[in-house]
């Protein structure tokens, strides 16, 4: 309900506006110490190629479990994160422990898969991000070429001539580089040709909505056809039900992520699927 946002920008302030901005400054106070008191963990989510049913790889979700007020979605406390530092450091957290655990599995002989790691803008814009990851790849010794990083279309729209030489020095260090959510901030093709990139994820909404709404079918077959045109891999996110996986595999997606296949699993149950898929 905004009053007057003249000079003098003035927004009247609801019980509900309150609450929320309450609850996001009670949060925003216990993302300082979240790190420290070792209240992040990852859930990894399966990635499956369906020609082989074999789970090639895996993507690395951030999940925030706070002593008192129990599991909070990343969709609530990233953005509170990227308003302040300290993304960076979670950021930093979230690739250190991806490597670390992925190399793990590969140093017990389990099949070696990759690992997905999302970016944040606050991340990208970080000068020093790609000497960071570097370090992590040494320090892990996971080898460059089990790690896939996901920006958003967005994320590459903001700077773009900055945002290429990142994502070159990140291929010259031989990382896979994704866009995830492929569609939701359809860029211009022109724009999209500069861009090195190695995979595009098609974004979740397309998928739910391919089956009954033929904007989305529509929008489902352009984005196959450029990946192919592009000569990028493609993988589809938010599979949950049979005939999506048919209606993607009829169109040569095989690559999928979502519930139909599996959730994101606690690293245990990660392990659990990698180990089934040796025997
Ligand atoms: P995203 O990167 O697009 O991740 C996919 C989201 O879809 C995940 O939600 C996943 O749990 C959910 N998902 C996967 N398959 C299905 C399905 O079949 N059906 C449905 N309904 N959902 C499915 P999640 O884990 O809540 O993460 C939400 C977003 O938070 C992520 O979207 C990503 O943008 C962000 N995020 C998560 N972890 C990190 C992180 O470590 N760093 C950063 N910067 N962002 C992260
Ligand atoms: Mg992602
Ligand atoms: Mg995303
Ligand atoms: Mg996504």
């Amino acid at each position: 309900q905004a009053k007057k946002r003249g000079r003098n920008q003035y927004i009247m302030c609801t019980p509900s506006l309150r609450a929320l901005l309450e609850e996001n400054l009670r949060l925003t106070n216990y993302l300082y110490t979240a790190l420290e008191n070792d209240e992040f963990l990852l859930h990894y989510q399966p990635q499956v190629d369906i020609r082989s049913d074999k789970i090639t790889g895996f993507e690395a979700l951030l999940r925030w479990n706070h002593p008192e007020l129990g599991f909070i979605p990343p969709g609530k406390f990233i953005p509170l994160a990227e308003q302040t530092a300290l993304i960076r450091h979670i950021g930093i957290w979230v690739l250190k422990t991806a490597c670390a655990q992925t190399k793990a599995w590969q140093d017990k002989g389990l099949p070696p898969v990759k690992i997905a790691v999302n970016l944040s803008l606050a991340q990208l814009e970080n000068p020093n991000l790609v000497q960071q990851v570097s370090e992590v790849l040494t320090e892990t010794q996971l080898d460059s070429s089990y790690l896939e990083l996901e920006i958003t279309e967005n994320m590459a729209m903001k700077e773009t001539d900055y945002v290429v030489n990142v994502l070159k020095d990140f291929k010259k260090l031989g990382i896979t580089i994704t866009i995830d959510d492929f569609g939701t901030d359809f860029s211009s093709l022109n724009f999209l040709k500069q861009l090195p990139i190695d995979k595009m994820k098609i974004a979740m909404p397309f998928v739910h909505g391919m089956l009954n709404n033929p904007t989305d079918e529509a929008i489902i077959n352009m984005i196959i056809m450029l990946s192919q045109g592009l000569n990028l891999d493609l993988i589809a996110e938010g599979v949950e039900t049979h005939e999506q996986l048919l209606f993607l595999a009829a169109r040569d997606c095989h690559q999928v992520q979502g519930y139909y296949f599996f959730k994101p699993l606690p690293v245990l149950e990660a392990e659990k699927v990698l180990l089934e898929m040796k025997n």
